[in-house]
């Protein structure tokens, strides 16, 4: 199936209609803002060109969004809505120029329903301030992306974000109910609701979380809270074999009788760049191949506390050189700060030869892949960082070249792709949480059937038939 990529430019003629929708101050063609407001956090000199939109526009309401989708499609200008620009695919990079349309300014919380056990937002709320609402009636949002102090809900909607917590609650699509989606064409529509159930009609919520910003623009969020819980302790384990660290998890769940509500993983490379990046010390870091973080709730002091004691002796007897208890918020605090650090320690190191990864795999095999990247590590000569969501099968792999080396992006493409032959066959795929967007399309087909492929530029042209929201993502598309 064939789509149009012709657009239209953006015209001073444009600019004066685009503020006749959305104001004066909801316009900016000032040029380092658009260039701000055209990037996330792929670094920019991974793209092959740049990508810079012709104007951006703040939407403060659904309406709004309408008109200029409506406009949009008149006019062939292609739409990149934007969260916070915390995505690591290119999500929010406009492939083809046009409108980059900002949803920063519709944050606000509308309602918080305890009786229904929901919040309805906006797009642009950031995802701590859910958490700490939900908190303060005593619920809880289980979304917790590490990026969560900055990063919107209507991002992480968008990319149906995982996190820290997703082995035991799932990821952000377990926790929507209902969204009001502006369609390419302008139309307004509500999909799903406060209701715990629904099967009237086809699952256009979770058709929507996910779809990068490529099938409509979310402009209300109805997500789903869960009770809160009363204490909450952190068991930081280091091991002497990744291998090890890694066994470990299963014997967790199995023999604890318990899913911790996280799993992480972080390896002695991830452990000690953190260090150097924050400035601090964590136990056994040099002598440690691998840590692992495991976090517990609960209602009851002592219960939580007998159920770490017997967690700490299951993974003593799984080969730990020692557990480490953080159940005050200093030291929890400390401690989570390292693993929500650990992407930015990783790439401030190695901040040019790079390749940032997303993969996921069925979580058993887990140490069969960390051996294999270490092979390839050796036969490519990269290096590599990795730290993720063990709990999950969703590793963080950073790959890169130490020496400075004019053909780095040919050793990194080398040692990704046979990254990802390993990754297929053992039955894994591209990105579990961070999206294709534009950095992985070309990457996708290997990982998705051609009749998949042919599906997704389908129900994409069913949405979109001028393709005009976000176009270029997800699937290659010439
Ligand atoms: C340090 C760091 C740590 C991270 N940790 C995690 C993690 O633990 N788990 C995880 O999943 N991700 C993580 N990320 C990635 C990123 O934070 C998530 O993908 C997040 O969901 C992006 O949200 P955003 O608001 O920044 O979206 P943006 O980057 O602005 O946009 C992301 C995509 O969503 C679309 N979009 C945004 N808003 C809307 C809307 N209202 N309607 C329709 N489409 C929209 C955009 O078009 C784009 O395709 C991390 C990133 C960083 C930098």
């Amino acid at each position: 199936m064939k789509a149009n990529f012709s657009y239209s430019q953006v015209t001073e003629k444009t600019i004066e209609d685009l503020i006749s929708v959305f104001g004066g101050s909801g316009v900016s063609v000032d040029k380092e803002k658009v260039a701000a407001y055209s990037k996330d956090e792929v670094a920019v000199h991974l793209w092959d060109k740049n990508y810079e939109a012709e104007v951006v526009c703040f939407a403060e309401n659904a309406e709004q969004i309408s008109a200029l989708m409506k406009y949009a499609n008149r006019h062939r200008i292609p739409v990149t809505p934007r969260g916070a620009g915390t995505g690591l695919s290119g999500g929010a990079v406009p492939a083809y120029r046009g409108i980059e349309l900002s949803l920063e300014r519709m944050n606000r919380i509308l309602e918080l329903d305890a009786a229904n056990l929901t919040m309805t937002v906006e797009p642009g709320v950031v995802t701590a301030e859910i958490n700490k609402t939900a908190a303060a009636a005593n619920l809880m949002y289980a979304g917790d992306p590490c990026s969560g102090d900055a990063s919107f809900i209507g991002g992480n909607v968008a990319e149906n974000a995982g996190g820290n917590k997703v082995v035991k609650y799932g990821a952000t699509g377990n926790h929507v109910l209902g969204m009001e989606v502006v369609l390419p064409d302008g139309s307004i529509s509500w999909f799903g609701g406060k209701r715990r159930k629904d099967v009237t009609g086809y699952d256009f919520v979770h058709l929507m979380t996910g779809s990068e910003g490529t099938l409509g623009i979310i402009t209300k969020i109805i997500l789903r809270l869960l009770p809160s819980y009363s204490f909450a302790a952190d068991l930081l384990v280091p091991f002497d074999s990744v291998k090890r660290a890694i066994d470990a998890v299963p014997a967790v769940i199995t023999k604890g009788k318990t899913i911790p509500c996280s799993i992480e993983f972080m390896d002695k490379c991830s452990m000690m760049l953190t260090e150097q990046y924050l400035r601090t010390k964590f136990p056994f870091s040099h002598e440690a191949e691998a840590h692992l973080i495991l976090q517990f709730e609960g209602n009851d002091r002592e219960s939580l506390a007998d159920e770490i004691e017997k967690i700490g002796d299951i993974c003593m007897e799984e080969g730990a050189l020692e557990v480490f208890v953080a159940d005050n918020r200093t030291t929890r605090d400390k401690l989570w700060k390292g693993r929500k650090s650990a992407a930015e320690a990783v790439w401030s190191y190695a901040p040019t030869q790079i390749a940032n990864e997303d993969i996921v795999i069925p979580a058993s095999e887990i140490a069969v892949f960390m051996e294999g990247l270490e092979k390839i590590s050796r036969a490519d000569s990269v290096k590599y960082a990795a730290y993720g969501h063990v709990g999950d099968g969703n590793m963080h792999v950073t790959l890169y070249v130490e020496e400075e080396n004019k053909n780095w992006r040919e050793i990194i493409e080398k040692a990704r792709r046979d990254m990802y032959d390993m990754v297929k066959r053992l039955g894994g795929t591209l990105t579990g949480e961070h999206g294709v967007g534009l950095k992985r399309l070309m990457y996708a087909p290997q990982f998705l059937d051609a009749a998949q492929v042919e599906l997704i530029r389908r129900v994409k042209l069913a949405f979109d038939p001028n393709n005009i929201l976000n176009p270029g993502k997800i699937v290659p598309w010439t």
